[in-house]
């Protein structure tokens, strides 16, 4: 095992990375200038490959002077597993309904009946699938608000004329037709229970719901998830859970900023870990940072700093089994990024073709171009990989049906075959 100074001063030395820090204003101070308390439990980690609670929150303390010594040991950690790949999904959104029940005072989604179309009508998630198989994607990511029939008459009475009972019932009869067009769903359908978890199962490679925060002080009046009943932490552990026990890949995460405090944070990493330790069904966390813009309630709310996504990051890579991928959003972190993969990620999410980048129907993907040339700077190498990680590909979690067309795009190592 290397020691905390070798793996410190090979950091130093990672291509570019100098002039990486300096134009984040991160300084780089000597080793023997570092505060002796992260040495000793970082030394600790790298001796155990653990770490209390208590240590945790210590290192939830680091300046921003001393935190390349964090990265440093975080991004030791992601090497030993992960190798120097960077993954990324091609993807098509839909966002199948924006009705929501839910109040979250963070939300740029949900809109009111009248405000726009009630549901993605059957046609037109067709229309976009094809489109998307045509542009080469091979995620098509479905998201909806939160159990909108319950809050929504005129939303239910839709669905009742389409032929379904929930917006559950609807996007997994999405999913299964979109699976037959050659694409893999992934849905993001909120709290489910277990029949339609299994329900999910049979058209969905893999699926995702965030924990976003533990902290049900955040429910509160006046908090981020007030009058958000989807967002109570141990319905959405219950749901995390049972697609455990179902063997279902498991996409989740954190939302950093949204009024949580660095307590509240960690527990929340402690306990995917948790839930992981016990199923092992976790492929990827996401760390995801509150952007406040013009019209929500969180308008004046700050976003988390550099440092702070630094921090949660790297404890993040730390906590989680070597195992589990860890991802941050580019499109939310498009200057940082690079900051976060010397932080211990080794994924940079799903990239879309429909985007206002996308101006040359010939050559689609001109972000992916950029986001391979700007990590090969740094020695990384891009991957495309299915929304399920390659980890993940088994009849162990996977039916059997969709494992043998998911063969079919990719290579022996489990990404997608380049063409
Ligand atoms: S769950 Fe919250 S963030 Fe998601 S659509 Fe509903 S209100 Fe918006």
């Amino acid at each position: 095992m290397m020691s905390l100074f070798n793996i410190y001063n090979n950091f130093k030395k990672e291509k570019n990375i100098k002039s990486l820090f300096d134009s984040h204003s991160i300084p780089i101070r000597d080793y023997d200038l570092i505060d002796k308390k992260y040495i000793e439990i970082l030394e600790e980690y790298l001796n155990t490959q653990n770490l209390s609670r208590d240590k945790l929150m210590v290192l939830t303390k680091m300046p921003i002077e001393e935190v390349s010594l964090l990265m440093a040991v975080a991004n030791d950690t992601r090497e030993n597993s992960k190798g120097n790949l960077i993954s990324f999904s091609k993807n098509v959104f839909i966002p199948l309904t924006q009705l929501c029940r839910d109040q979250c005072s963070y939300c740029t989604f949900k809109i009111e009946p009248g405000e726009g179309p009630l549901l993605v009508t059957p046609e037109e998630v067709l229309k976009s699938t094809k489109k998307a198989v045509e542009l080469g994607c091979t995620e098509l990511l479905f998201v909806s608000g939160d159990k909108p029939e319950k809050n929504y008459d005129i939303y239910k009475e839709k669905l009742k004329s389409m032929g379904y009972t929930s917006t559950a019932d609807y996007m997994i009869s999405m999913s299964e037709i979109c699976l037959e067009e050659n694409i893999f769903p992934h849905s993001n359908l909120g709290i489910a229970n277990q029949s339609e978890l299994i329900r999910f199962k049979n058209s969905n490679p893999s699926m995702g719901l965030m924990l976003e925060s533990i902290s049900e002080r955040l429910m509160d009046p006046g908090m981020a998830h007030f009058r958000c009943p989807d967002k109570y932490p141990k319905a959405r552990i219950k749901t995390i859970s049972l697609a455990g026990e179902l063997n279902i890949p498991w996409t989740s995460g954190i939302l950093i900023g949204i009024g949580e405090n660095w307590d509240e944070r960690i527990d929340s990493i402690l306990e995917l870990n948790r839930i992981n330790n016990l199923y092992g069904h976790i492929q990827e966390i996401i760390i995801q940072n509150f952007n406040p813009k013009p019209g929500i309630k969180m308008e004046g709310h700050p976003a988390p700093t550099d440092l702070d996504m630094i921090k949660t990051v790297s404890l993040s890579r730390l906590i989680m089994s070597n195992s589990v991928n860890i991802q941050v959003p580019p499109n939310l972190n498009s200057k940082t990024y690079m900051l976060h993969v010397f932080s211990g990620v080794n994924d940079l999410g799903g990239v879309s073709p429909i985007t206002i980048d996308y101006v040359n129907p010939e050559s689609p993907w001109p972000q992916i171009d950029l986001m391979k040339n700007t990590i090969s700077e740094f020695g990384f190498h891009l991957r495309e990989r299915l929304p399920v990680y390659p980890e993940y590909l088994s009849s162990d979690y996977i039916e059997d049906h969709i494992l043998g067309r998911a063969k079919k795009f990719i290579d022996k190592t489990g990404f997608v075959a380049d063409n």
